[in-house]
């Protein structure tokens, strides 16, 4: 920071020209994937009203009870920066009618704001893409989105070190039952538990599952399992979606503990873990809310959703892979020396972008002798140097310098150069 200027604000950080390349890269497969499924995108606003994190999260949550940026605006009402997607997705499919007589598939990206302590992998300001799927209760919608966030992963190279996790929380009847035999278990075991695990014994005594205290993860390894106490049609729900998942070929481990952090979840819970990020290692987390949609206001509508931490993910990409960053980095295809007349040069780039609208060109801007042109050429990271002089002009073609391979200089004409050019675009418009 600048000794006088205006620092950012804590757990707000910029993304550099040089990190957002992959941050598109990794965000268009990843639309590629979901529009594969049938998703489309919603945009949503950044600011709700409270009441919604509220009747949706749940109040004895972490969000709801100490992470929510939430403020009075002029009028008195109370606002919250959204701390996730889900509840706004629901408030806009209510409210405009999108979940009567459908299906829909909806998905969305986009800034959540939480004040938590700011950390590796733990920001107050981050980014999620996430998707939703209304109306249909089967768990072979569950397969299918647990499938889908495969292939992200797997497009993205990410198959190897994050694993996934799946556990059941039942139906909130059953939940119910569950946590009476829950509380008496930890009730017995109460000196054991720290003083957050105490205070949540009564009001969220599930949410001590999450405990990343030793004593209290020992008290739980031994408390009584969610996962046993299922009604029949959540068990049989369950065995099918382990089925569907193992024939489809994605592993898995269940994992009892995982109980999610908010409230409104029913049955089928995921996350996607790896061990490669230190603390913070779930990168796409997701689950079934079949209560939500009525919870809210709506017609009752089962419905299932997951969302993935794009700072996690990129930070996963990057590691290990400078090269490969670096390489995406940006730079441009090519740079246009003007060796003759800036009108010609003008003309040219401009002749290049309508026949390679993927192409990045830079072109030299002003007046510089040719050394200094070629020394900013290299400097900008591009691939090639193309070099227009007046001889070049009058025979209509281009010198095409190769800045990164020790190859000698070529001239073609415009034909052979657009030729040429394509082939230094990759599927994904990098430089080759
Ligand atoms: P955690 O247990 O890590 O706090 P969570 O259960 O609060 O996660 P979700 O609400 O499920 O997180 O959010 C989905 C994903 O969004 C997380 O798996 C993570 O990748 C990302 N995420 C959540 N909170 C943050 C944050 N403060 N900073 C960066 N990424 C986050
Ligand atoms: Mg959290």
């Amino acid at each position: 920071m600048a000794k006088k200027g205006v620092a950012s604000v804590r757990g707000f950080s910029d993304v550099l020209p040089a990190q957002t390349p992959l941050w598109q890269w990794a965000e268009a497969r990843i639309q590629r994937v979901l529009e594969a499924y049938d998703y489309r995108e919603i945009r949503l606003p950044v600011l709700e009203r409270t009441e919604l994190f509220c009747r949706s999260i749940g109040e004895v949550t972490d969000i709801v009870e100490k992470e929510m940026y939430t403020f009075e605006d002029r009028n008195g009402d109370s606002l919250t920066m959204r701390p996730e997607g889900t509840a706004g997705c629901v408030r806009a499919g209510i409210e405009h009618g999108l979940l009567h007589n459908s299906e829909p598939r909806l998905w969305y990206r986009g800034a959540m704001f939480r004040h938590e302590r700011p950390q590796r992998g733990r920001l107050r300001q981050f980014h999620q893409i996430g998707a939703e799927a209304f109306g249909v209760a089967a768990p072979e919608l569950d397969a299918e989105m647990i499938v889908m966030t495969a292939r992200m992963l797997r497009e993205l190279g990410l198959d190897e070190g994050v694993r996934l996790q799946l556990n059941s929380l039942g139906t909130p009847q059953c939940r119910a039952a569950y946590r009476a035999e829950l509380i008496d278990y930890l009730q017995r075991h109460e000196n054991e538990l720290d003083e957050e695990s105490r205070r949540r014994l009564n009001s969220n005594p599930l949410r001590i599952f999450d405990s990343k205290d030793p004593g209290v993860q020992a008290v739980m390894a031994e408390a009584p399992r969610l996962l046993d106490a299922l009604d029949e049609e959540s068990a049989a729900h369950f065995t099918t979606l382990r089925n569907l998942l193992e024939q489809a070929g994605v592993e898995y481990t269940v994992n009892p503990a995982l109980v999610r952090g908010l409230d409104y979840y029913t049955r089928t819970v995921f996350e996607w873990v790896t061990d490669r990020l230190g603390a913070q290692g779930t990168v796409c987390a997701g689950g079934r809310f079949d209560g939500l949609v009525e919870q809210l206001g709506g017609r009752a509508t089962p419905a299932i959703g997951f969302a993935l931490g794009l700072e996690r993910l990129v930070e996963l990409l990057a590691e290990g892979r400078a090269e490969e960053v670096a390489r995406c980095g940006g730079a441009a295809h090519a740079y246009l020396v003007v060796a003759g007349e800036s009108a010609a040069a003008f003309a040219l780039a401009e002749w290049l972008r309508d026949a390679l609208p993927r192409l990045r060109l830079q072109m030299h801007p002003g007046s510089a002798g040719f050394k200094g042109q070629l020394k900013r050429a290299d400097r900008s990271g591009a691939r090639v140097a193309l070099i227009l002089g007046d001889a070049e002009e009058a025979a209509g073609e281009v010198t095409v310098k190769d800045l990164r391979d020790d190859q000698p200089q070529r001239r073609m004409d415009r034909e052979a150069l657009v030729q040429y050019l394509c082939g230094l675009i990759d599927d994904d418009g990098r430089a080759t």
